[in-house]
């Protein structure tokens, strides 16, 4: 019942999920930084997310410099979740390609499924000063 189209991830770690659905996004294990941000706050880069599709592509500029970009939408309740880097312009960057954006206020922390799916606030304080990773789309 449920979400039986829905992927899962086999992990005993935390994942992520939509804030809205709760449709399975990602794992910590997938996490590349968390010194991200998008127009809602703080967001994070993951190597891969599943239960999405993209919008068509984008070419932005960010405080990085500009990106070829797609937004990202949740595949079970179409809410934007973030955005996926098709391509740097700068070779620098260029290792965000192929990455994941999730916007921290869009998505939701889960402990594990053996947790008894309790609900986790994120408690920590990630006090990430590393402002140089910072995107920031309009
Ligand atoms: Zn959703």
């Amino acid at each position: 019942m449920g979400r039986p189209f829905l992927d899962y991830l086999d992990d005993s770690g935390e994942i992520y999920e939509c804030r809205r659905c709760s449709a399975c996004l990602t794992s910590i294990k997938l996490l590349v930084s968390k010194a991200f941000r998008g127009a809602t706050g703080t967001a994070y880069l993951f190597k891969h997310v599943i239960n999405v599709y993209l919008d068509k592509q984008d070419v932005r500029d960010m405080t990085t410099g500009r990106h070829m970009v797609r937004d990202v939408y949740c595949t079970n309740c179409n809410e934007k979740v973030g955005w996926f880097y098709d391509m740097a312009y700068k070779k620098d960057q260029e290792y965000k390609e192929g990455n994941y954006i999730l916007e921290k206020a869009l998505i939701k922390e889960r402990k594990s499924f053996s947790d008894g799916a309790a609900l986790r606030l994120s408690t920590s304080s990630s006090s990430s000063t590393d402002n140089d990773k910072d995107d920031i789309t309009v």
